[in-house]
């Protein structure tokens, strides 16, 4: 047993300062956290696989006969497992560490206690079990092994999405990445997108792209996923600084705009509320004539707005420049 009452002492000290009393509430979620934990372990024992519409022998990397109960698939001998090590931001779905019977492969268990979570992971399942994602299991996304559940409580649910441990996460922006790791998971968003039809239908978080041992990246959390997307975003080029096409889908201009690989026509103003589109002949005086009618209203003096858009192209060719500035570095490198 590890889920031990009292934790151990380092983690204790997250919590504890020298100066101050324990905070009961600190220490009681503490309490309840450890509670849970055992609670899904125990869980784990009986659930049994969902069988979905959509999943068949050929869809999923779970062989359907062999496998209909959890403890098929997962080494639940090991009491120090499943270990918890991040919960969801827009859901309780806690997710939890865990590993394979067949070879002792570390898994991710994503597991749900109520119907919002529920719902998710069965969206999510319904992703992974998609045909059409098959050839990226394993490469692009994590690989999956089933989707079951059980008992929780007293008339309860408890559902487990079981998949693939890729590795760690980025802790930092897509552009502090290698050039190399930049291009590959720009490559893995665009042929979800083209290729699959597939967007993840949340904001793009660089916590979400896994670096698997190979150095390659996986991306992760489908859980808002939407099928059918029509992607016509032309080719992100990391290789240089290339202006943002005026048509691009938003999940692709938030990675492009991670990657550093573009930069935007728009030059935005803040203190006057207006963008403009960016011309290297054009001066902050020709800008100014051209844009200050929708602002007139605000009787704006024309060497301030003059003086805005000076400061707010300083700052865009300044961006660009550290852009271009960063790419030479990363090709140095
Ligand atoms: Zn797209």
């Amino acid at each position: 047993m590890t889920n031990t009452w009292p934790p151990p002492v380092e983690i204790l000290a997250v919590y504890y300062s020298p100066d101050e009393a324990l905070i009961p509430n600190t220490l009681s979620a503490i309490m309840n956290t450890a509670t849970e934990d055992e609670d899904v372990r125990m869980a784990l024992q009986c659930m049994s696989l969902v069988q979905t519409p959509r999943a068949g022998p050929d869809d999923m990397h779970v062989d359907s006969d062999s496998v209909q109960m959890l403890h098929d698939l997962l080494d639940l001998s090991d009491e120090s497992l499943p270990q918890r090590f991040h919960t969801s931001r827009d859901s309780y779905n806690v997710l939890y560490l865990h590993k394979l019977k067949s070879d002792g492969s570390k898994v991710v268990c994503k597991i749900a206690t109520d119907c919002d979570g529920e719902k998710l992971l069965r969206h999510e399942a319904g992703f992974y079990e998609d045909k059409v994602l098959a050839p990226f299991r394993g490469k692009e996304i994590p690989n999956y092994f089933g989707f079951f559940e059980g008992e929780w409580g007293a008339g309860g649910k408890i559902t487990c999405l079981v998949l693939e441990h890729c590795g760690v996460a980025l802790s930092s922006e897509l552009h502090k990445q290698t050039l190399s790791f930049r291009k590959a998971t720009v490559r893995a968003v665009e042929k979800l997108h083209k290729n699959a039809g597939v967007s993840r239908g949340s904001e793009y978080e660089h916590e979400n792209v896994i670096r698997r041992p190979n150095g390659q990246p996986c991306l992760v959390d489908f859980a808002h996923a939407r099928r059918g997307h029509k992607c016509s975003t032309e080719p992100i080029d990391c290789d240089y600084v290339q202006a943002a096409p005026y048509e691009s889908c938003q999940e692709l201009e938030e990675v492009a705009e991670d990657a550093w690989a573009w930069v935007f026509h728009k030059v935005s103003v803040p203190a006057l509320g207006i963008s403009m589109k960016y011309d290297k002949d054009r001066t902050a005086e020709q800008y100014w004539s051209q844009h200050k009618r929708p602002v007139l209203h605000r009787k704006v003096p024309d060497e301030e707005g003059v003086a805005q858009i000076e400061k707010a192209l300083k700052e865009w060719e300044e961006d660009l420049k550290c852009r271009l500035d960063h790419l030479a570095e990363l090709r140095d490198e």
